[in-house]
């Protein structure tokens, strides 16, 4: 491992070395401490995956370990972060891995499929099947706005290392060697496609275990599949929720609110999230809901008044919502969620009636 990497892991070690995570209701669940992952036990044998930082692990996962053995819930962004993943996953089960599920197709959930051996069932919906076998993940609005464009990202700080202390010297140069590590591996992998295609729903029995994949509609992209286990009331989530906004590139806004419908009439007390931490707070399914009505319904309006992206994305006010998160800190919406919309209009997309 670099220097850079190994400088970074403990950094991110020292923040994230609480044995357990303090819910709101003061309950608290318990976890185990990986080199690169924390792993947070939410009901019994149901872990969240969370990786050490969003450049190490680009997603958080999940761990299902049932009686013989073990699902996993998304790949994270490289083989190195797949194989720091199963490394750890040895302080919380020794059970082979059997499932390995990819929630979407993005980059972020799937470039470690590889490090999974023929043994081990890769599971996806058919659109996600279709994205990662033609080479999709690495093409793109959000592959090339995360990693794509990391070259011209670099030039930029390397532009400024000469008006830095040398102390932030030095860590500015770590981090750029640990972003053109990520993107050189990134641009290296030749994605893994998953197995096992699904258009609506799986249901495994393993053990005493219920584990249902579930295709509940177009959202975050057009093929998001769920985890849900309904003896545990938890659901893994991939990007379909996360702990604040989800990245909106590739979405279906107005379907996604239907989407989130069909995940709220589930029997659910506790989400783990692809990004973020795991919360009991299922009532945050509806502030996502009312946040993507008020994008979608303001966006129509401006794209019919012949606005282009770029001002809609300055013009859009969502700070009715910056309650419910934080990240809004004034008017504008995500010029990424304003591109897909301007790009959905002119394609002529029709919100699919109710
Ligand atoms: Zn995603």
């Amino acid at each position: 491992m670099p220097k850079s990497r190994r400088l970074l892991l403990a950094l991110l070690a020292l923040v994230l070395a609480t044995p357990f995570a303090t819910l709101a209701d003061g309950h608290e669940w318990k976890t185990v401490e990986g080199d690169a992952f924390t792993f947070t036990e939410v009901r019994d044998g149901v872990w969240h995956a969370v990786g050490g930082g969003s450049t190490a692990a680009g997603s958080n996962g999940a761990v299902v370990v049932n009686e013989r053995d073990v699902l996993v819930v998304d790949s994270h962004m490289t083989p190195t972060a797949a194989r720091a993943m199963l490394a750890d996953l040895a302080k919380i089960t020794d059970r082979p891995v059997r499932y390995l599920i990819n929630t979407h197709f993005h980059f972020d959930h799937t470039h470690g499929n590889e490090v999974f051996g023929p043994d081990v069932e890769i599971v996806a919906h058919e659109f996600t099947y279709r994205k990662v076998a033609s080479g999709d993940t690495k093409r793109g609005r959000g592959y090339d706005g995360f990693i794509g464009s990391t070259p011209q990202t670099v030039e930029g700080m390397r532009a400024k290392l000469g008006e830095l202390s040398d102390e932030d010297r030095t860590a500015m140069e770590q981090r750029i060697a640990f972003m053109m590590k990520v993107y050189e591996e990134s641009e290296a992998v030749e994605p893994k496609a998953p197995t096992l295609a699904l258009r609506k729903a799986v249901t495994l029995h393993r053990g005493g275990r219920e584990i249902r994949l579930l295709y509940l509609g177009r959202g975050h992209t057009g093929g998001d599949v769920v985890v849900y286990l309904p003896q545990e009331k938890a659901l893994i989530s991939g990007d379909l929720l996360t702990a604040g906004l989800p990245y909106m590139g590739d979405a279906f806004v107005p379907e996604w609110v239907g989407t989130l419908d069909e995940v709220a009439a589930l029997d659910l007390e506790v989400i783990l999230p692809g990004h973020g931490p795991a919360y009991t707070e299922v009532e945050r399914v509806e502030h996502l809901q009312l946040y993507l009505i008020e994008l979608w319904q303001q966006a129509v309006k401006l794209f019919a008044a012949g606005m282009s992206a770029e001002e809609a994305a300055a013009t859009i006010d969502l700070t009715g919502h910056a309650e419910h998160f934080p990240q809004i800190e004034g008017a504008g919406a995500p010029r990424h969620a304003v591109d897909r919309l301007w790009e959905l209009f002119e394609a002529g997309y029709v919100r699919p009636a109710p």
